[in-house]
């Protein structure tokens, strides 16, 4: 029997709970099926529906809106919700006042979800999000004394350019963050996005170039010790996208492509035509542990960046391109 601990955390939505207005891509109501409109009484129901399933749980996650703008009476209803477990939340950069700072003292917070989503303030204007990179900075500042932060970033933003992303991901060490996650920007029908996708202001990224940039910014965070928990969207979206790349297997192609440009770099030209995913070339070239799958990545990651500098390589390499072509194509991704 396997004795492998595997850390479990019951996730609680409070779609837009919080949000002062709607980022251009987001359909938290669409993406969660949850429609109820008392966010309290929701979170009970959905803790209590999880409960049937087990009893054993590390933390309660609140996702899916900006936990820290809530009125506090409502913030310490969903904290007592969450007794007696440890506690994660997500929400914007620029949601953090000091009555939170007192919460944390207070209540079993143990990780805070950051939606960054990009380091261009461009970016961040384009897609409806109220923060600078200088409430970034401030933020992590006062937060990482305190508790573990995750940050989420997203590529192929709406109005992103190459640039944008290199410009990001030059930043990202500054943060310091634990954990991060990567998502590619996907369409979401009743959105801002979704119009301006079908008036032709919005096409979305190939997948070749969605594979490089979250590559590129993949590196960028291992590279800085910041572990990368998760790239790519959960199989619970597949239906409702109207545009993007979607795949449950998407990390796995990032990892991928960036220890194919590894290997081809440092070691052999890799045996694409029986491509078999990243673990398997770490090993077979280079003899490297599957188990230690972790620390490996982030070496990696530092010789890209080192190969690489900047990124403007990375995108210029030939190479990496191909390697991602061939990813897609095998993967069938449009
Ligand atoms: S702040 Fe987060 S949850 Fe709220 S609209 Fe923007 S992306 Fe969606």
């Amino acid at each position: 029997m396997s004795n492998r601990y595997k850390y479990k955390i019951l996730p609680v939505f409070i779609p837009f709970s919080g949000c002062r207005s709607r980022c251009i891509y987001c359909d938290q109501t669409t993406i969660t099926g949850i429609t109820d409109t008392d966010v309290i009484l929701s979170a009970e129901k959905q803790i209590k529906r999880w409960m049937k399933h087990s009893n054993e749980w590390n933390e309660v996650a609140f996702y899916g809106g900006s936990f820290t703008r809530l009125p506090s009476g409502i913030r310490r209803k969903l904290y007592d919700l969450a007794h007696p477990h440890n506690i994660r939340l997500s929400t914007c950069p620029d949601s953090i006042d000091a009555y939170f700072e007192t919460e944390l003292k207070e209540y079993p917070i143990k990780t805070v979800e950051l939606g960054i989503q990009s380091l261009s303030e461009n970016v961040l204007r384009l897609n409806g999000r109220n923060y600078c990179i200088s409430d970034i900075k401030e933020v992590f500042k006062k937060l990482t004394p305190l508790v573990d932060i995750s940050a989420q970033f997203m590529v192929c933003m709406y109005g992103e350019s190459r640039g944008d992303l290199l410009f990001t991901a030059s930043l990202v060490h500054e943060l310091n963050a634990k954990y991060a996650r990567i998502y590619p920007t996907v369409v979401f029908a009743g959105t801002k996005l979704h119009t301006i996708t079908e008036d032709g202001g919005y096409i979305p990224s190939c997948a070749a170039e969605s594979l490089m940039r979250s590559a590129w910014l993949y590196i960028s965070l291992e590279a800085a010790f910041c572990r990368v928990i998760r790239i790519g969207l959960p199989p619970e979206v597949k239906d409702k996208i109207t545009g993007g790349i979607w795949h449950e297997s998407y990390g796995e192609f990032v990892k991928t492509l960036v220890v194919a440009s590894f290997t081809e770099q440092f070691g052999i030209t890799p045996d694409m035509p029986d491509f078999y995913g990243y673990k398997g070339l770490l090993k077979d070239n280079f003899s490297l542990p599957r188990a230690h799958g972790v620390d490996t990545m982030c070496k990696v990651s530092q010789r890209l960046k080192g190969q690489f500098n900047e990124g403007d390589k990375w995108f210029a390499e030939k190479q990496n391109f191909d390697f991602a072509s061939r990813i897609c194509h095998k993967a069938n991704l449009g």
